[in-house]
This record gives structure tokens, sequence and C-alpha cells, in this order.
């Protein structure tokens, strides 16, 4: 049998968080009653006018931005037609030969793919390229019932970017990472809140496979309705598989669209697919080309620290390890809890802190309902705590019992250490008291200690951490003994 060559392109349709619409006033709202977030424009009445959303433009421009694209100096919006109940217009305004945004791409990195796939991985520091990212209306949301069919227009005519790659991905695990982070990128910017099981991002995803040696490539083949990660993934192992024993059976593979079906694992004949050619796009006459040039000047100082960029300061300024840098910098509200961390007090060391935020923080969040954005202990109190185990003050093991009270029922780190009674003796003279009195209990251990015995040494340690019912801090305590036996 020969040996196929996967190739993958993806369709990501991510919803915009603009206040309104794409072409009309309504407002752009998730779980209001249904339909009525709706006006003549956004039902598709006859003859109802669109109006260019100026904030949708700018989101998309700027994402073109973060991901490298370049933005036309003109552009304009087409009519797709179709007929389907969800668009009673029959046609869905979008853009098809000058689109917002061409060429760029997704840099992928280690982090990026699923955890079980990052030792070994085909491509290190690959960029998928995109073919462009244009600006469309969201049509209306249909729920099929036993018997009948409800539609909801509240959802129609919200803005949709779609972010379309070139046939540039080798893998389902480069496809997990691909999205993975251009979440991140489009979190970062602001410009969707990039929520796979809300909906607002949603993957198509086109998939091809051709026996090794062939360049032209194999029929494509697009399965839609992907609504999470693990779903892309999933449904790209299967269908490779399905082909690959078609193919292998000397079938003929057709062009065509197939449904994933979740529960089942498995992909279904929807119906062969259309060219572009079949939707007749045409130039809108409502909407009149656009020209950018004053737009991408005011978005260009617009474009934020990227996920990488600030992987790599982390590792310059913080001191982090490259892993650290990658896990604190692949969520825009992680990151940023953890720089108010480090900002809040600068004298303990952000090395420190980010190996709290990594172990302790996100440990405790997994288990909890709370995202980093509601989490009950705030950067500043982290810091101070942290500052407790810097100072001596207290322990590493009961900063971690302090650190889970917080997080439980709040208060401050000063707070619940006075309360647990944690606060060390750090007082030189109580702790010499201590000191004497079991070194003048323990000739012969004293007599080893001074022989060379580091284990002697640490018993002492140890029975001065006893005697003061383990408040003693062990760093003077130690200081204590040596001077007291090695003079
Ligand atoms: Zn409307
Ligand atoms: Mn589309």
């Amino acid at each position: 049998m020969p040996k196929y060559i996967v190739t993958i392109g993806l369709e990501v349709h991510a919803q915009l968080t603009t206040q309104s619409k794409m072409f009309c006033a309504c407002p752009v709202e998730f779980g209001a009653e249904p339909n009525t977030l709706t006006c003549p424009t956004c039902l598709g009445l006859p003859g109802a006018l669109p109006v260019l959303n100026e904030g949708a433009i700018e989101k998309t421009i700027l994402t073109g931005m973060m991901l490298g694209c370049v933005t036309p100096p003109i552009v304009k919006w087409d009519r797709k037609n179709y007929f389907y109940p969800d668009m009673p217009k029959n046609y869905q305004i979008t853009q098809f030969d000058l689109p917002l945004c061409v060429g760029g791409g997704v840099p992928l990195y280690d982090l990026a793919y699923p955890k079980d796939a990052q030792k070994s991985i085909a491509s290190p520091g690959k960029v998928v390229k995109l073919t462009r990212i244009h600006l469309e209306e969201d049509v209306a949301k249909s729920t099929h019932h036993d018997k009948f069919t409800t539609i909801d227009f509240n959802r129609a005519g919200t803005p949709l970017m779609e972010i379309v790659s070139d046939p540039d991905i080798d893998s389902a695990e480069e496809a997990f990472a691909y999205l993975t982070s251009l979440r991140q990128i489009l979190i970062y910017g602001g410009v969707s809140d990039a929520d796979m099981e809300k909906g607002n991002l949603r993957c198509d995803v086109n998939i091809s496979l051709r026996p090794e040696g062939q360049t032209e490539l194999g029929a494509k083949i697009e399965l839609k309705n992907l609504n999470s990660m693990s779903a892309v993934r999933r449904a790209i192992k299967y269908e490779t598989e399905r082909q690959t024993e078609a193919l292998n059976r000397g079938e003929k593979l057709i062009q065509s669209t197939r449904r994933w079906d979740d529960d089942r694992g498995e992909t279904t004949l929807m119906r062969t697919k259309e060219d572009a050619h079949d939707y007749r796009y045409l130039p809108d006459p409502d909407l009149i080309p656009l020209r950018t040039e004053s737009l991408v000047a005011r978005m260009r100082p617009q474009v934020p620290e990227l996920p990488h960029e600030k992987r790599d300061r982390f590792e310059s300024d913080y001191g982090c390890s490259a892993y650290d840098a990658g896990v604190l910098a692949s969520e825009k509200a992680l990151a940023a809890y953890y720089e108010a961390a480090v900002a809040a007090d600068t004298k303990v060391p952000a090395k420190k802190l980010a190996n709290w935020v990594i172990n302790d923080l996100l440990g405790i969040l997994k288990d909890s309902e709370d995202g980093i954005t509601a989490c009950p202990v705030k950067p500043e109190a982290l810091s101070a705590l942290v500052a407790f185990v810097e100072d001596g003050k207290i322990s590493n093991n009961q900063a971690k019992e302090v650190f889970a009270e917080m997080f439980a029922n709040g208060g401050s780190a000063g707070e619940i250490i006075k309360a647990k009674g944690f606060e060390q003796v750090s007082d030189t003279g109580a702790l010499e008291a201590i000191v004497e009195q079991i070194l003048a209990a323990n000739p012969d251990k004293v007599a080893e200690v001074k022989g060379g015995n580091d284990k002697a040494m640490n018993w002492f340690t140890g029975q001065a951490m006893k005697a003061s019912q383990g408040k003693a801090n062990p760093k003077i305590v130690t200081d204590i003994v040596r001077k007291k036996v090695l003079g």
C-alpha cells in the first residue's frame, strides 16, 4: 500500500467583541431572549440597508497586524448567494476578492501542542501560513427539534471574522497547536472571546490525502461542526484513517462536506461540495469599497505585546525558565496576574513567584470553578505571602498551608500566620538559650560535630526546632550551633 501525505487547511470563524452588529445598531449579546435583538436589516427584510460597523473593521485589521498580514489599500464587500432559512435575504454579506487582510501566519510553539505530543514535534518553530482574513455577517441560529425547527435572529448580523489558513498543516497535532496559538493571539488583542464551547470560535477543517510522490492535492473534504479543540484533533485522526482505507480499497474520493458527530466519534456525508462559483459572488451595491489607509495608521499603535514577545521578556527580565515563561504567557490574564505579583514587591524574586503561580496557584485553580480572573488570592496577597518565606519568617511548607487557607477563606498572609502561630522565632537571645541547653545535655554529639560530622549538626538543629515547637528559624539555629560548637 502506498504512503499518503495528509494536507490540512483550517477555516476559523471568530465572533468579534463588538457591542453592535456588523451592518445595524442591534446589540451583540449572548443568551438574550430569542428574537429580541433584531431590526429590519438583520432580519433581512427587503429594502433595509446595511451600515458598516467601523469597530469590527478596526478589530479585523488589528488581527491582521498581530498575524503579520497585509491590508490592501482598498477592500470591498460582496454577496454570497445561497438559500437557507437562517439567511432570509438569500445572500450573506462577506468579502470575496478584496478581503481586509492577506498573507501572514500563525506561529506554532511547543506548549501549544497537545501535552502528549510535545515531546515529538515534527516541525519545531513552524509558522502556518495564512491565505486571508475577511469580515462577514453571522447568520441566524437554527435549533432542530423533533418535528420542527426554531430560528433565533439575535445572532444574525453578528460580526464574524473568517481566518483562512493555507493548506499548510500536516497533522492533527499541528491543527491543535494552530488553534491554541490563534486563540491566544485573538484574546491578547481583545478582538474575540475565542471560546469554542460558547461558539464564538468555530472551526471547519479541509483535509485531503495524496499518495507520496504526487504533487497535486487529493480531493478536498471539508469537516463541519467542530466545536472543541479535542473534536478537531479526533475528527482529523478519524478522517485520515477513513480516507486512507477508502484509497487503499481503490475508491476515488470526491470533494465533499462531512459532519462530525462528536458522540459517535465519526464523520458522515452532508453534501458533495459546491465550488466558489456556485455562490455567484457579486459586489454588494449597498456598500461602497473602503479605503483602508487611515484605519491602518490608526490601528498600528494598538498592536499589543504578543504571547511570544511576552515569553521572551519573562525569560530575560524575570529570569523565568523557558517552560515557565511559556506557561505564564500562554494566557493574557495569567500573564497580567503574574506581572502584578512581581510589581507588588520588587524584593520578592520574580522567579520564586513564577514557581508559586505555576505550581500552587494553577494547581489549586485546576480543581476549582474559578479562572484566574476570579481567583480569590489577589496578586499582591500572593507576593506578600512569598515575602514572608523570603524573610525567613515562615517555612515553605507553612506557606503552602497559609496559601490554601487564603484561597479557601480569604484573609491576608500576615493574619493567617498569626492565627496559626506560624511565626518563626528569630530572636537570637531566646534561641541561644535553647541551643545552650541542648548542647549541655549532649556532650557526645558536641564531640561529633567538632569531628566534622554534619549529621550531628543537623541533629542539633532538629532538637532546637522541636524545643521551639517548630517555630525556630532553622537557618538562625544552625548558625548558632555552628558558632557555639566550632567557635
Ligand atoms: Zn439589527
Ligand atoms: Mn464564512
